[in-house]
């Protein structure tokens, strides 16, 4: 959460900030600023809300701000509300910084602070950290010492940017915890919280690694380790195209994301068949290993973590291995019962995600082997982890992650015929069938959910004006639920729940009203007769029935308001379309609701803070 950016070159770098941040924006916008160097000392823009409201500052009072280095940074609130003041940058005349994390111990620094006369304009964390800077810049005047000497006073994350008003063109950057990146181009250099903030100029970048600081010129870029040391580190490319980061005629990132899952599925999945059996190639995770494993915990938050519903189902049905699904915030610190026969599969697109990270560190203290399956190249979790398996998505923009969550868990039905392999629970010839079904029929039935867009847009104007809503499902059909109640909710506002069908009967019934929407999901043929029976008893109740079904299932008129077939699979890959029409569902809901789809209220995406 939060972005940051920073530049130092030979260019103009306003222009550069502002783009940066618009790039960075879906890690928060409660509030955006920006820091330069001018001939009269540091100028600060900051204001709460969007980007836009620092562009229109900038073109009424600063028309001619010109810079060749600055800061600047896009916040999701953490202390502190959304407000100009508690807007980064913070600091004093001397020195600006920018933050992403959580600075836990700043209610003792704020009172050894206060003892050494600093006054406080803010309710942030962020301005303890900064003010600690210039107490320490103020007694050494060595930027680079103020800086170590505050970190080591820091508890918590923090990924930082830093200008000092004596060194003008350079800009100082740490990072602990929080991720940071700098990158390299001809025309000057960067610091940025992540890649597309900077990929219109370069895709070339170091990433910055625990306790590291860089200071970033227009010309050269110097690292040193956490003990001081000047450090040569190796520079990564990023094969991201700069369109991929673009809306490209669509209307919101996230309808751009959800048309590109076919080609996200093929990209992830196809280099992994090889003679039509999976093929991870992981160092560390040999066949014997697999073997080995008796126990998966599959631990991740939110969307991540729905997808890791799905890859339980897949891997218990095929493999026969038992699989735990584990909240990363609730894992972390409930001293897991783990050991080496344990694998430990920690999902997050970002590869940044806090509690994933933590949750991570634990499993490899514990022993356990850890495979991480992230998005971003490079990220933490990747960079950490014992194994890494990426999903080949392209760039998630959106908030509200859509093409991630479906290569997650095509990613997993392959995990699972590979496991189902190596425990001997699957011939090589179902194992070709079943991924031929995987990689050839898949992406095709996503590609047909797709053309079902205005029958989801009908859909959507019959729930859009509810104001709760549930969605029900038996199995497999219960994970997806999970996944669509909350793409819902967090881009519609309608309150919405996921239930498992036959559980409704035990409480939640009693919330069933007249025209109350559900969704039922009902693609799993063993279960069709038993949903029927609780759509039956919720109907009854007044509810306004949606049936999400295989187009060649049978349903009675009488069973539903509404019916929606979607593209036949074997039933073990109906999440895949299914999710596909229902996230459809949602994005056209929040769209008649005129909400801001790409980046809804109080959230973020790349969730790096606890
Ligand atoms: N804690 C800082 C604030 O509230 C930064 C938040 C973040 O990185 O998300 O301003």
């Amino acid at each position: 959460m939060c972005g940051i950016i920073g530049y130092s070159g030979v260019e103009n770098s306003v222009p550069k900030l502002i783009e940066g941040l618009k790039a960075l924006e879906y890690r928060g916008y409660d509030s955006a600023g920006i820091a330069v160097f001018t001939e009269s000392g540091i100028s600060v823009i900051k204001a709460k809300g969007r980007i836009a409201n620092i562009e229109k500052i900038l073109d009424t009072e600063y028309q001619n701000l010109e810079s060749v280095c600055g800061i600047g940074h896009t916040r999701w609130a953490t202390h502190g509300e959304p407000s100009d003041r508690n807007s980064h940058p913070h600091g004093t005349d001397r020195i600006r910084l920018v933050h992403n994390g959580i600075i836990e111990n700043y209610i003792q620094l704020k009172k050894e602070l206060s003892a050494c006369d600093y006054s406080f304009e803010s309710d942030t964390d962020t301005e303890i950290a900064a003010k600690l800077v210039d107490l320490n810049y103020k007694t050494s005047e060595d930027p680079l010492q103020a800086i170590k000497t505050s970190v080591e006073k820091l508890y918590g994350s923090y990924a930082l940017g830093i200008i000092f008003d004596k060194y003008p063109g350079k800009i100082y950057a740490a990072r602990k915890d929080s991720p940071l990146i700098v990158a390299i181009s001809d025309k000057g250099n960067f610091i940025a919280s992540d890649i597309p903030a900077v990929l219109k100029y370069t895709n070339r970048y170091y990433q910055l690694e625990q306790g590291e600081i860089a200071v970033v010129e227009k010309d050269k870029v110097t690292v040193y380790d956490e003990c001081g040391s000047l450090i040569k580190k190796d520079i990564m490319t990023a094969d991201w195209d700069v369109r991929a980061a673009e809306k490209c005629g669509y209307e919101h990132f996230m309808l751009k994301e959800i048309y590109e899952e076919p080609l996200a599925i093929v990209n992830t999945i196809r280099p992994r068949i090889n003679d039509g059996l999976p093929c991870l190639d992981l160092p560390g995770l040999t066949d014997d290993t697999i073997k080995a494993f008796k126990r998966i915990n599959i631990v991740a938050c939110g969307t991540a973590m729905h997808a890791g519903f799905i890859g339980r189902t897949a891997i218990e049905r095929l493999a026969r291995i038992p699989v735990k699904v584990e909240i990363a915030s609730e894992f972390r610190y409930k001293n897991p019962i783990l050991d080496k026969d344990d694998l430990v599969i920690i999902m997050s697109q970002s590869g940044e995600t806090a509690d994933s990270l933590a949750a991570l560190r634990l499993s490899k203290e514990h022993g356990a082997h850890t495979l991480a399956i992230v998005n971003v190249a490079g990220s933490s979790i990747a960079r950490e982890a014992d194994s890494t398996l990426y999903t080949w998505a392209g760039p998630e923009i959106a908030v509200a992650s859509t093409k991630a969550y479906t290569v997650q868990i095509s990613l997993m039905y392959l995990i699972a015929a590979k496991f189902a392999l190596c425990h001997g629970k699957i011939t090589d010839d179902e194992a070709r069938q079943y991924l031929h079904a995987l990689i050839e029929q898949t992406p095709v039935a996503v590609e047909n959910a797709l053309k079902l867009s205005d029958r989801c847009i009908q859909i959507s104007e019959k729930i859009s004006g509810a104001e709760h809503l549930f969605y029900i499902g038996r199995g497999i059909d219960y994970d997806i639920a999970q996944e669509a109640s909350l793409k819902l909710k967090e881009i519609s506002y309608i309150h919405s729940e996921s239930y498992a069908a036959g559980e409704m009967k035990h409480g939640t019934i009693s919330l069933i009203t007249e025209g109350v929407p559900v969704i039922a999901i009902c693609t799993q043929d063993h279960l069709v007769e038993k949903m029927i029976s609780n759509i039956k008893e919720v109907k009854a109740r007044g509810a306004y029935v949606i049936v999400i079904c295989k187009e060649n299932t049978h349903m009675d008129k009488e069973v539903a308001d509404e019916v929606l077939k979607i593209p036949v699979l074997s039933d073990l890959f109906m999440p895949i379309p299914a999710i596909t029409v229902l996230q459809l569902v949602a994005y056209h809901t929040s769209v008649i609701r005129g909400c801001d789809v790409d980046k809804p209220r109080n959230l973020a995406k790349s969730v790096t803070v606890e």
